[in-house]
């Protein structure tokens, strides 16, 4: 089917493409690629937003034709029969019984079908593979997009092959297995199985999911904004905290903001904090450098343990075009703000998502956020999906006897 309603625009060397034309990366800059630093040629989905402003289409006509002028596919009809995004945003009034002088609202992306951000991503995708002929997917990943595209693939009738580092957490792994998606462990990093996965693309002719390799996920994930923005009733927020890995995510929010930017629907962008695990934070190292260089990743959030962050490019051109903020926060802050938001939300989130919290958090104590300030925490994922990384700071308290003595002094109740 031909796609006449969107072009793509090399990140790099801005060069255009049409969809029938380059599928995945700028072939240009991509031809110069290496494995030890990140991809150039990242392609940018440009839309006829010239078209949109003389038709005097404004946001409320886009969101009743489901945003379908700012997305890649032809027909809602291709995406997958499950509710994906339209995720719950709570505001948060205290922390630990502390008023808050501005507004918080938690974005709740643990709503997803798969129970993670990615799934924005994956319906995308595979709504759009649908439309042009592809009857398998193929996927490297550390886990959560693995298991999103997995479960639409599932909904939607399609083969997902998935590559997973063999470090990933088993619950990830047991959730690709049990929506009948082919799993294969690689030994190595998620860069090694990124790698390969290009490879078997190229070999077997499927459809690649890889996130900053098709360009479509940061379609996707943009969604998000569209989101943010009806539900802080057509304001943009002040800042966004948002976990950074590989750069897609922070692209897809700023990517669905600068659509409405181009469209003259909002006049300012919101200020988007990227934090990152200060055990993996190679886009933050490198925001300001010259030469990349490539510092091994170690943390336990591993959403987001990236040594080369695939869209290392499009993220810094990003933050420096419109001025965002970058933060890094320690392994016991995240795990320490794990445990902060779920007592005061009841939103149990994983440590790449509790990342984001953890950012917020530090900018609460620093007093860097203004009196009736409008700020915003992505929670992209589950902490179900990793139950293992939190057990440090709970303790399960051993077995009583069935009386209420011994139950009265294990709760210390006098
Ligand atoms: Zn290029």
């Amino acid at each position: 089917m031909k796609n006449n309603k969107f072009h793509y625009k090399c990140n790099d060397c801005g060069a255009h493409y049409q969809p029938d034309e380059v599928k995945y990366l700028c072939p240009v800059c991509a031809a110069k690629n290496t494995l030890s630093q990140p991809p150039k040629g990242v392609l940018k989905t440009v839309y006829n937003y010239k078209k949109l402003i003389e038709n005097n289409t404004d946001f409320d006509a886009l969101k009743e034709n489901d945003f379908l002028e700012l997305s890649p596919i032809q027909s809602t009809k291709s995406l997958p029969n499950l509710r994906v995004g339209k995720t719950p945003l709570y505001q948060q009034k205290s922390i630990d019984k502390k008023e808050l002088p501005f507004n918080v609202f938690l974005k709740d992306d643990s709503q997803n079908p798969t129970y993670s951000f990615k799934d924005r991503a994956s319906a995308i995708v595979s709504a759009y593979a649908k439309e042009q002929g592809f009857d398998t997917i193929v996927a490297a990943s550390t886990g959560n997009a693995g298991s999103s595209l997995a479960g639409i693939c599932a909904a939607q009738k399609q083969k997902a092959i998935v590559l997973v580092p063999e470090s990933a957490p088993k619950a990830k792994l047991t959730q690709i297995l049990m929506y009948g998606a082919r799993i294969v462990p690689v030994k190595g990093t998620y860069d090694d199985a990124f790698d390969l996965s290009i490879k078997a693309t190229e070999e077997f002719g499927w459809y690649n999911r890889n996130t900053a390799f098709n360009p479509l996920t940061i379609e996707g994930k943009k969604t998000v904004s569209f989101e943010l923005f009806e539900q802080l009733n057509y304001k943009v927020p002040d800042r966004i905290f948002v976990p950074v890995g590989d750069g897609v995510i922070i692209s897809g929010v700023y990517k669905g903001f600068e659509d409405l930017l181009k469209l003259n629907m909002i006049k300012k962008m919101p200020c988007i904090v990227a934090v990152q695990s200060k055990g993996s934070a190679n886009l933050i190292h490198n925001i300001n450098k010259e030469e990349f260089e490539v510092k091994p990743s170690d943390t336990i959030a591993d959403s987001i343990s990236v040594d080369i962050p695939r869209n290392f490019y499009m993220a810094r051109d990003f933050i420096h075009k419109y001025k965002g903020e970058v933060l890094a926060v320690a392994d016991e802050a995240i795990i320490q703000a794990s445990g902060v938001l779920s007592k005061n939300s009841g939103l149990f989130a994983e440590p790449a998502a509790a990342t984001a919290f953890a950012g917020f958090l530090s900018y609460f104590n620093d007093q860097k956020l203004l009196d009736n300030s409008n700020n915003v925490v992505l929670l992209t994922g589950s902490g179900l999906k990793d139950l293992n990384s939190v057990q440090e700071i709970i303790e399960l308290p051993k077995a009583i006897e069935p009386s209420l003595k011994e139950m009265k002094k294990l709760l210390e109740i006098i």
